[in-house]
């Protein structure tokens, strides 16, 4: 009992020095998608619904993504 006291805690020390979250194994980032608002001056096509964008749409920042407002929350989180 007392080792498993003394492990938990070395553990949360090692945590604070490195500043990691116990448990979480780093994996190397993903970028996410980053949408903007834009108001296109020609119709651009939805890479989700491949249908028209007209003049309204979203366009991600990170790699120029392009799809309508409402297919935006379709479009998966990462790259
Ligand atoms: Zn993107
Ligand atoms: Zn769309």
């Amino acid at each position: 009992m007392l080792v498993c006291d003394v492990l938990t805690l070395w553990e949360w020390y090692a945590c604070l020095w490195c500043a990691d979250p116990v448990g979480v194994v780093e994996e190397a980032p993903k970028l996410k998608h980053r949408f903007r608002h834009y108001y296109f001056n020609r119709s651009r096509t939805c890479f989700l619904c491949k249908q028209k964008v007209l003049s309204q749409g979203s366009a991600c920042q990170v790699c120029r993504y392009i799809c309508h407002r409402q297919c935006e929350n379709q479009v998966s989180v990462y790259l």
